[in-house]
């Protein structure tokens, strides 16, 4: 079973998707490393991450390592760290827009979704990737709530933010990605949409592990 989980930034997608993924015993899939790691590679060649040729060409050479313990690494090179830094961040949604960077990475994901039991985590999971996975979730909260996560993850790795700045960025990132042509940020009619604010790590866990129970047995709860 493939379950899909998307939503803006900074929703929590990527804890709640790999405490489900644990919970089912299935595998996890955090793609937006996969654009951030292209971003890195674009970045460190010094090109332009608006500049489509470039950017796609990375993408379709990109060798891509996703270890289960969460390291990344693009070409051997652990990037790990690095995709997370707030210079990546602010760069990856004009790498993420171009055509053939997605379709380099929708090959790759699609692949990895051939061997069943995943569970994946993004922007166009289930709008685009795999629109006919059994279980598709949207997940959202307030900017706010959004930003004041994010400030936290930041403070942990060194870096810091003013609230107000972050939640500029976040909006602003979600407006890019909402606004590309390609695979853009949008919620499908099939998403169930879970709100977290208000909510516990393990409230939403629990929420989408019912979800994934109903899924299982033919919709017999
Ligand atoms: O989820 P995360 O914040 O790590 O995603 C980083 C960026 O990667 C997003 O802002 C978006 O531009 C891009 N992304 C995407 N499609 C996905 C996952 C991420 O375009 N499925």
């Amino acid at each position: 079973m493939i379950v899909t989980i998307d939503g803006p930034a900074g929703a929590g997608k990527s804890t709640t998707a790999k405490l489900v993924a644990a919970r089912l015993g299935f595998r996890y899939l955090d793609t937006g490393a996969m654009y951030r790691a292209v971003t890195v590679l674009v970045l460190g060649r010094g090109a332009d991450p608006t500049d489509a040729a470039a950017a796609t060409a990375v993408a379709e050479s990109l060798s891509l390592d996703l270890r289960p313990d969460g390291t990344v690494l693009a070409n051997g090179r652990d990037v790990t760290t690095l995709i997370r830094h707030e210079r990546v961040t602010s760069r990856v949604s004009e790498v993420s827009a171009h055509p053939g960077v997605r379709a380099a990475m929708t090959r790759i994901q699609r692949d990895l979704g051939r061997a069943g039991d995943l569970v994946c985590e993004g922007r166009d999971m289930g709008s685009v990737v795999f629109p006919d996975a059994p279980l598709k979730i949207w997940l959202d909260a307030p900017a706010e709530v959004r930003a004041e996560r994010r400030r936290k993850e930041l403070e942990a790795a060194g870096e810091s933010l003013s609230q107000s700045e972050l939640v500029a960025r976040l909006v602003e990132r979600d407006r890019k990605d909402s606004s590309r042509a390609a695979a853009p940020l949008v919620r499908v009619a099939d998403q169930t949409v879970v709100d977290t604010a208000g909510l516990t790590v393990e409230q939403v866990v629990e929420k989408i592990m019912a979800l994934a129970s109903t899924t299982r047995t033919g919709g017999r709860a």
